[in-house]
């Protein structure tokens, strides 16, 4: 008997009736679960009562999303750890009981600061990447091949569990070296590529270091997470052409269980927020509401984790939304690519203000650089300071190098508005990572 009827393999959705519901009663849907979780949360866990009886707040006086967004206090995950730190391990966050459901935990990689627990119940995280697989037109057919070591990140766990929901197969290729990965792939003929991108593309380099192509390996599609990929125009076209195969983006948070937004079938440079999952809003730097196609952060509840609920929760991720649905036929809000910045990570010379993933994108079109790049900020005499780290791609022959980095120096002047400093290094000079990269180095004086 087939897991799935021809009608379900056939249609580009995995939910249709969610996914194309029309705006007004999606919001009336998202009302009623978000009035739900809020008091689910007041009752239940003593991190809420606290915040919001400081607030001055009820679960009642919340009566339209506007309420949400006005009466409600936003979270931050140094509020989380604050909370967890007052009653260890979990803390106030948690809902009273919920340690008795616990069954999965991960941690925050620690990166902005101490890690956050994540203690959760394993159907939490049901069913966040199928969305996407299903519209890029992944079946169960398909073999999933995960280049990455499981730990307490999050990373993949969302995305192995959910392949196997699916009916696919899964191989989990463990601590195994690269050389060792491609062995494995050629042998086992998985059809779906698991990774970050920063190790897509290196696997790749190793591969043809191999004396293999990549692109003629049985590779169909790349899924990726941990940082900004797909959704990169120059990105997605190195990833691509490297593997022959189609490179599907996510936008996704370790703290809200994984993947919540992801690539369109139809616009490369969008990314869908599942809203079955997740409420999401862009607010401004004073919490109101930004318009459909203004840009601001997004603050995002998840529906999902029901261990430690997480409500209003700031992600500092800058994003341009857009409301007014999709030609892919999805009602569902969308990013227009990803996310341009971190409100944390911005530094501001002499008036402009700097992203870190802006300068990513334009370093991005440079053919003669490859995909790997470091930010540095720092604190000079005269205010924030930036310099990027750059490699050249093998075939640019030493002398061109002085020639490159003024090149390369006159574009991010040219389209940032601001000198940024450039230091070209010896090509495969900078770490590649299997986990998370580390791209950016805030060494400024706080
Ligand atoms: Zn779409």
């Amino acid at each position: 008997m087939p897991l799935y009827s021809e009608a379900a393999t056939k249609s580009p959705y995995w939910n249709e009736y969610l996914e194309t519901m029309p705006r007004d009663k999606l919001d009336q849907l998202h009302l009623r679960r978000l009035q739900a979780m809020i008091k689910y949360a007041y009752e239940n866990a003593p991190m809420y009562r606290d915040l919001y009886d400081r607030a001055g707040v009820k679960p009642e006086d919340v009566k339209t999303l506007d309420d949400y967004i006005d009466k409600i206090p936003t979270i931050d995950k140094s509020d989380v750890v604050a909370y967890q730190a007052k009653n260890p391990p979990f803390g106030d966050a948690i809902v009273r009981g919920g340690e008795e459901y616990v069954n999965i935990f991960y941690m925050t990689s620690g990166s902005t600061g101490k890690p956050m627990m994540e203690p959760g119940y394993f159907k939490d995280i049901h069913q966040q990447w199928t969305y996407k697989w299903w519209a890029h037109g992944i079946r169960q057919n398909d073999v999933f091949y995960f280049a990455f070591p499981f730990g307490t990140f999050m990373g993949f766990w969302s995305a192995y569990f959910d392949a196997l929901m699916m009916g696919c197969q899964v191989i989990s290729s463990g601590g195994q070296d690269s050389k060792g990965r491609i062995r494995q792939i050629l042998e086992l003929k998985p059809t779906v590529l698991c990774a970050t991108p920063t190790y897509i593309l290196h696997l790749a380099e190793v591969a043809r270091d191999m004396g293999v192509n990549p692109a003629e390996t049985s590779i169909k599609f790349l899924t990726m997470a941990g940082e900004q990929g797909a959704v990169v125009a120059s990105l997605r076209k190195a990833m691509e052409e490297a593997w022959g195969a189609r490179a599907l983006d996510l936008y996704g948070i370790s703290e809200l269980w994984g993947s919540t937004s992801w690539h369109c079938p139809m616009h490369l440079d969008r990314l869908h927020l599942s809203e079955t999952v997740a409420y999401g809003v862009v607010l401004d730097e004073d919490g109101r509401k930004v318009p459909s196609g203004g840009r601001g952060e997004f603050v995002l509840t998840t529906y999902n984790a029901t261990v430690m609920p997480l409500i209003k929760y700031r992600t500092h991720d800058v994003v341009e939304w857009h409301l007014e649905g999709c030609d892919c036929g999805r009602s569902w809000l969308w990013l227009r690519e990803g996310v341009l910045g971190r409100t944390d990570q911005m530094v501001t010379i002499k008036g402009t203000n700097v992203y870190p993933a802006g300068l990513q994108a334009i370093l991005g079109e440079i053919p003669q650089l490859s995909e790997n790049m470091e930010i540095h900020f720092t604190t000079e005499a005269d205010g924030d300071a930036v310099t990027v780290k750059v490699e050249p791609i093998g075939n640019v022959s030493q002398e061109n190098y002085p020639q490159l980095q003024q090149q390369v120096a006159e574009e991010l002047h040219r389209k940032v508005g601001v000198r940024i400093g450039v230091e070209l290094v010896p090509p495969k000079s900078l770490p590649r990572y299997e986990q998370k990269a580390k791209r950016i180095f805030d060494n400024r004086k706080k």
